[in-house]
């Protein structure tokens, strides 16, 4: 286990999961967990065992199947009931029983929740949490309370919200995270209020949601004030603007204040489990994510090019790779020469100048077509190699591909695809069916290879954006296709520029194929 003295405590499976859209199952939580443990977070709460019967089975699956290196389970529950004994609330039962060496107790703090939602006095709510805690303690389980709507309760009434906290800590509770439940706090007023918080003696902690787009600066604001448990989401998940990111809140205060939260190894893969979490919730990566986004670290090319080719340090606020982040060239009209050699180098190859100006030309002219290299990356890469080899290679050459789109009498649409190509010496013809003409084509591409090469399989179609643009000069308007493929490692997204919708799709699918095989370490001479 790590340092106790700072937690970093995640909450992605419970309240992170809470996010629409967002279905996580018993396995998906496992395999989250195992990430977050990777990266060295402290506890992972993982749900809210007999309330909930996924819930519940997690905590019974992770007693085999989890073997977590750094990171305690913390198991989610409210009080007992008003009127009954702690002892005999079989929802209390179920947090004993879930296993989890913490128990996290959600308590109200506000005055008019617990008269209007809890329907009963605020004496008797006291009375639940000192006897929750106490009862917990007694059985030997350790025991966080998160303090819920506690800044509008502190607001409402500031002599029982602080009631709450000592009577918690009183009983046993070990750390009171404070909840900024609703998440309208600011941090200037969120950190005085902290301050009194931290006043009372108990140990303090923040868990922030982001409705004012001030959840990581609330939670560093608390830090400051004396808070010394940190609560958040992986990749900010949660309900409504989301909860605390925690990747952001964990890198500000390692490499801005100094706290060793995780070790440096970790921190550095933590672009990597950013991403891996997505894999599973299946939520696209917000690109723009601090410290994990792809373009976190990206610079649009031209004016300040040749100055970052000398010092990237003048340019970014951190070294990326202390993330596990990169710097990145964005590759666009405005390139010059020293972008594009920069983006060689990136890429690892050393450009003859030559070479380069060649490239330049290159991406100039098809950029003017319509084609966008800025989020085709691995268009470029393509482009670069054969621009470097002189030539155009690939692992196949396509003779012809047709689509059939069918209407059937039942008013089902089906698309139906055939591919002839050559590879490694053979000529092969491959159907695919799909819901769609792309999906169909794709599928053909897939059944025509997948005997040459076998590791295709994990290369999938994960995006597919399509945008018309304007006819110039008295042309007709044409269409460019974008599309994100994904494997075990990462993510890859292709270009297609044509008149035609499909014509576009393919050219975009063909790379994407191409450049899945290159990255499985299928050289392509
Ligand atoms: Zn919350």
């Amino acid at each position: 286990m790590t340092d106790d003295r700072f937690h970093v405590y995640d909450t992605t499976l419970r309240d992170g999961a809470q996010q629409e859209g967002l279905n996580l199952t018993v396995a998906d939580k496992l395999a989250i967990a195992r990430h977050l443990d990777g990266l060295g977070v402290g506890f992972i709460e993982g749900g809210w065992p007999g309330a909930n019967p996924k819930d519940t089975e997690f905590f019974r699956r992770a007693r085999t199947e989890l073997d977590l290196k750094h990171a305690q389970l913390a198991a989610f529950g409210a009080t007992r009931r008003a009127g009954v004994k702690a002892a005999d609330d079989p929802l209390v039962a179920a947090l004993r029983e879930s296993g989890a060496p913490v128990v996290t107790l959600v308590a109200k703090s506000h005055d008019r929740h617990v008269e209007l939602a809890l329907r009963t006095t605020l004496e008797e709510n006291l009375a639940m949490i000192r006897d929750t805690v106490s009862h917990l303690r007694a059985e030997g389980q350790r025991v966080f309370l998160d303090a819920e709507h506690f800044f509008d309760g502190y607001a409402s009434n500031p002599a029982y919200a602080l009631e709450v906290l000592r009577t918690a800590a009183e009983a046993g509770a070990s750390v009171i995270a404070l909840c900024d439940t609703n998440g309208g706090m600011l941090p200037d007023e969120l950190a005085e209020i902290v301050h009194e918080a931290v006043g009372t003696g108990a140990r303090i902690g923040i868990h922030c949601h982001d409705d004012t787009g001030c959840a990581v600066a609330n939670t560093l604001a608390a830090v400051r004030a004396g808070a010394t448990h940190v609560q958040g989401c992986a990749n900010g998940y949660g309900e409504r603007s989301g909860n605390a990111n925690l990747f952001t809140v964990v890198a500000n205060l390692q490499l801005k204040r100094g706290f060793d939260l995780v070790p440096p190894q970790a921190l550095a893969d933590m672009t990597r489990i950013a991403h891996a979490i997505t894999e599973v919730t299946n939520v696209t990566p917000n690109s723009h994510a601090p410290y994990v986004g792809v373009s976190a670290f990206a610079h649009k090319a031209g004016l300040h090019a040749s100055a970052i080719k000398v010092d990237p340090n003048l340019y970014q606020h951190i070294d990326p790779a202390l993330v596990g982040n990169d710097m990145r060239m964005l590759v666009s009209d405005m390139a010059g020469r020293a972008s594009v050699e920069l983006k060689g180098r990136e890429l690892g190859y050393e450009l003859p100048a030559e070479t380069a100006r060649d490239l330049v030309e290159r991406v100039k002219d098809m950029e003017s077509r319509g084609y966008t290299f800025e989020a085709a990356d691995a268009s470029f890469e393509l482009l670069l190699r054969d621009t470097v080899a002189g030539e155009r290679r690939r692992h196949f050459e396509v003779e012809s591909w047709r689509v059939i789109v069918e209407r059937t009498r039942g008013g089902e649409l089906v698309s139906e695809a055939t591919v002839k190509l050559h590879a490694k010496g053979e000529r092969i013809v491959a159907t695919g069916e799909g819901n769609g003409p792309v999906n169909a084509l794709d599928k053909a591409v897939r059944a025509a290879l997948e005997r040459l090469y076998p590791d295709l399989a994990a290369v999938e179609l994960v995006d597919f954006k399509v945008r018309i643009l304007e006819g110039t000069h008295g042309t007709d308007a044409i269409t460019r296709v974008l599309i994100t493929s994904s494997d075990a490692a990462g993510e890859w997204a292709t270009v297609g520029v044509a008149e035609n919708v499909i014509e576009a799709s393919w050219q975009a699918l063909e790379q994407a194929v191409t450049y899945g095989l290159l990255r499985a370490g299928h050289a392509t001479d």
